[in-house]
């Protein structure tokens, strides 16, 4: 048991439950984490591909999507940056290694994250009560917490609640601590899924499972630019995933929630524009004079998208290589509403506890003692490491002030 005099509640042994509680606990409080699956940090296990990409060497505001926030990220992020991302995490043992701007655990390995955070736990005297159940949580009238467990009932001074979202249901992150939340009293914006594929109206199984570098615009109904986001695309039968798309996953669910219409524009030649991509293909066409219009694309893309992108080009027609650059950078799909539905391919949600009614601390505003940390926040990341700097920045700050240290 960890000796102090401030008890501390944290509900939900994620990211940011274990940072909340590790932080607390080394600012000198009795630290209980209550737990409902058999195991803590399911989640984290499958992050990065289970190689837990846990944060990035170039991070700022405009990483995050957030529909509430009036300067909380900027603010956060100044306490909490990547060299302090990484210096939490060595000091567990966890030594990281950065590949292309995303940094990682030396082993490549999530289980390592889990078991130095699990150690640190156990040698700072943190209780991890697994199996917890469902929890009746109260706010008594002299500002304590009581809560129920396995028919127990433990007393803190402040609680964290750090529950995740409903995305991944299987590690325990199942929704459940949206309930607790509304039970509590706080307030909860919208929630839809964020870094998901992005589902087209047209069927893309023609192209399924080809890679290739892209830079995707998102558009409104008029063809203004509402995002940009460059990087792998990956089509599947239903749309387009991969990281630029899932990067722009977030603001395309929130229009089309909204009823708006939902347009991507994909460029698939990223590496020159409109007029060199013209001369490229010009070029080809001289240097390759027996070679049909997909043969002078041999070499430029995989043979599938080949064959999508020259399909529909009918080279009778005159203007037919502005009709070819049309679908190689400008090609363009509607988005389906029902994306906004599916959370069982996201990696995280946009909306939750709105930023504007916690304080620099994550402390509900309205309702002292009580933190809420990590994606129950109304706040996603990019892919990148964004969203588990974003737990274990909360976990962090929300613990320290929970144990009283900064206040
Ligand atoms: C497949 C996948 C890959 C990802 N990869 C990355 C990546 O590489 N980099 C990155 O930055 N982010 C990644 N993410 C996102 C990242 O995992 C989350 O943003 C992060 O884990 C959020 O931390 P959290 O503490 O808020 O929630 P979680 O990690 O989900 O933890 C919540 C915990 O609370 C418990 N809980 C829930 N409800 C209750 C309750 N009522 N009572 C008690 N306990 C409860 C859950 O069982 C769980 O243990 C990925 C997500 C997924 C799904």
């Amino acid at each position: 048991m960890s000796k102090g005099s401030v008890r501390v509640s944290v509900i939900g042994a994620g990211a940011s439950g274990m940072a909340g509680a590790i932080s607390s606990a080394m600012a000198g409080a009795c630290v209980t984490v209550f737990e409902h699956r058999e195991s803590p940090l399911k989640k984290l296990l499958i992050t990065g591909n289970g190689k837990c990409n846990f944060t990035n060497k170039s991070i700022d505001r405009s990483c995050y999507h957030s529909s509430t926030d009036e300067g909380f990220i900027d603010e956060l992020l100044s306490g909490f940056n990547t060299d302090d991302c990484i210096a939490f995490l060595e000091g567990m043992g966890i030594r990281a290694r950065e590949r292309r701007g995303c940094l990682y655990p030396y082993p490549d390995t999530a289980e390592s994250v889990r078991s130095a955070l699990l150690m640190q736990a156990k040698s700072l005297g943190i209780t991890i009560i697994t199996d917890c159940g469902d929890m009746d949580v109260r706010e008594c009238d002299d500002g304590t917490f009581s809560l129920n467990c396995k028919g127990q009932t433990y007393v803190s001074d402040s609680l964290i609640i750090a529950c995740g979202s409903c995305v991944s249901p299987n590690t325990g992150s199942d929704g459940s601590g949206y309930g607790l939340l509304r039970q509590l009293g706080a307030d909860l914006t919208d929630i839809s899924p964020a870094l998901t594929p992005l589902v087209t109206l047209e069927d893309l199984t023609s192209i399924k499972g080809i890679r290739c570098d892209a830079a995707l615009k998102l558009l409104d109904a008029k063809g203004s630019v509402v995002e940009v986001s460059s990087g792998e695309l990956q089509p599947f039968d239903g749309g387009l995933s991969g990281i630029c798309a899932m990067d722009i996953s977030s603001a395309a669910c929130r229009m089309l929630k909204r009823g708006d219409r939902a347009f991507v524009e994909a460029d698939l030649y990223p590496v020159t524009d409109d007029e060199g991509f013209m001369d490229e293909i010009k070029s080809r066409m001289r240097l390759f004079p027996d070679r049909d219009l997909a043969g002078c694309l041999i070499g430029l893309f995989p043979k599938k998208l080949i064959n999508y992108l020259v399909h529909p080009v009918d080279t009778r027609r005159e203007d037919y290589l502005d009709n070819l650059l049309k679908r190689v950078k400008h090609l363009r799909f509607e988005l389906k509403e029902e994306m906004t539905e599916d959370f069982s391919r996201a990696q995280t949600v946009s909306g939750g506890v709105p930023l504007c009614d916690i304080d620099q601390h994550c402390m509900l505003k309205d309702h002292r003692g009580i933190y809420v940390t990590g994606e129950l926040l109304d706040a996603d990341g990019i892919c990148g490491g964004y969203n588990l700097h974003f737990a274990f920045a909360t976990g962090c700050i929300a613990g320290k002030s929970a144990a009283g240290s900064l206040v």
